[in-house]
């Protein structure tokens, strides 16, 4: 329906985008197509079809129409040509790199990563790829790095779990003074919602769906967001071949049953998340807190420009460290303490444990994760009720960080 009324905002096009109910028996919400498999009229037409030549389905791994309408969907949120859904942000990052990078060939990626993405370019690294880790808020650095080999430009912005920002407009300005350059954004922490970079120059938008985008911690789900022509590389190549890594159609239909509230959805998590960011920058007990929102972020303008909103993700640290970190979690009665993030339950986590322990204790130091970093998820719950639970955690915190200054005090004396 988009196609006949391209003003549409936001959630209109999250709710009604590609589908029109008179062509499915007048169902409101979209059938789930659970064939793994798809007759041909003739034989000559199945033949066309594996040649490319005619359109239509013929096996869920390559397109399922479930999955086609999930994807046009996608691409008219992040404003792209086109999407390939994936089993989990994994595997779309996964066939992303393996599509796009060939032995010989280098990547500059920032220098944060959500821990598993860093695993994974160890891994292509023996494959014979040249992996760059580069601050990318250095554009300086970033021309430095450049050379004639570099094929792509990888980064997360926010970065998990640091929320350090890339410039996207300045980074894909840079890289595409040089051909054959591909910038790859992971948009997983902000949505199409709160931050567009296709619209910003980036080439590729990776996801990890089962965050914020389906937002109620039931899927793992991936998605992939470009032009057509890279779009069709990533299918036939990425997923079809090189991962498999196939969204099951039932996910699908649970991830457009997401799309269609997130909006609001992130609308919550913002305006949650920043009264907690702000109740935590006042507590005594608090040793520094990153979170987009707050006017001490060190970005706070290239947030203001880049982003609609703040999110829903803060990082921050305890004054004594992972050891107060650790009693600050476990007083929560309220956030759970779970990796992931995205949901409507607020969850806290220790990256240096848990998402990033893919990390050694040095990568974590020379990437700008210390290890006494606590990620909070904030949720949808009621605001007062997560203040409330932050608040007496961090009373449980105060008191275990008086107690030895006031001994050190009585010392003195
Ligand atoms: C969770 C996450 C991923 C990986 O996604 P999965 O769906 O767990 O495979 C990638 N990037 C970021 C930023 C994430 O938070």
């Amino acid at each position: 329906m988009n196609n006949k009324h391209p003003g549409f905002g936001f959630s209109t096009r999250a709710i009604h985008h590609g589908y029109d109910p008179k062509d499915h028996h007048g169902a409101l919400v979209p059938p789930i197509y659970l064939s793994a498999t798809f007759a041909f009229p003739t034989a000559e037409y199945g033949a066309a079809c594996f040649a490319g030549e005619a359109s239509g389905h013929f096996y869920t791994r390559i397109s399922n129409p479930t999955l086609a309408l999930l994807e046009s969907r996608m691409a008219a949120l992040e404003n792209g040509e086109a999407a390939v859904a994936f089993s989990s942000g994994m595997g779309a990052i996964a066939a992303t790199f393996w599509t796009l990078l060939r032995p010989g060939d280098e990547v500059i990626v920032s220098q944060t990563l959500y821990g598993c993405t860093f695993a994974l370019l160890h891994g292509i690294g023996e494959f014979g790829i040249k992996v760059r880790h580069v601050d990318l808020t250095d554009l300086a650095a970033l021309q430095a790095a450049l050379c004639p080999a570099t094929r792509m430009i990888y980064c997360e912005t926010p970065a998990n779990p640091t929320l350090r920002l890339v410039d996207i407009a300045a980074v894909a300005r840079l890289a595409h003074q040089q051909p054959n350059v591909t910038v790859v954004v992971d948009n997983t922490y902000c949505t199409p919602y709160l931050q567009r970079p296709l619209e910003l120059g980036a080439d590729v938008v990776v996801h990890s769906a089962t965050k914020y985008l389906s937002g109620h911690g039931d899927i793992t789900a991936g998605i992939a967001v470009s032009s057509h022509a890279i779009a069709k590389r990533i299918r036939l190549q990425g997923l079809k071949d090189l991962t498999g890594a196939v969204m099951s159609p039932q996910d699908a239909a649970l991830l457009m049953r997401g799309l269609k509230t997130l909006a609001l959805r992130m609308d919550r998590h913002c305006s949650n998340a920043q009264a907690v960011a702000e109740a935590l920058q006042a507590h005594p007990a608090v040793q520094w807190v990153t979170y987009p929102g707050l006017a001490s972020f060190p970005q706070y303008e290239l947030a203001a420009r880049q982003m609609k909103q703040s999110g829903g993700m803060i990082a921050f640290e305890l004054k004594g460290g992972i050891d107060t970190g650790r009693r600050f979690m476990n007083a929560l009665k309220l956030f759970t303490r779970a990796v992931s993030l995205g949901d409507a339950e607020s969850l806290a986590q220790h990256p240096a444990s848990m998402t990033h322990s893919t990390y050694t204790p040095e990568e974590r130091a020379q990437h700008g994760i210390s290890e006494g970093l606590v990620r909070l998820s904030v949720g949808l719950e009621d605001v007062a009720d997560l203040l409330a639970d932050v608040q007496q955690a961090l009373g449980k915190c105060a008191r275990a960080v008086a107690r030895p200054t006031l001994l050190a005090a009585h010392a003195g004396k």
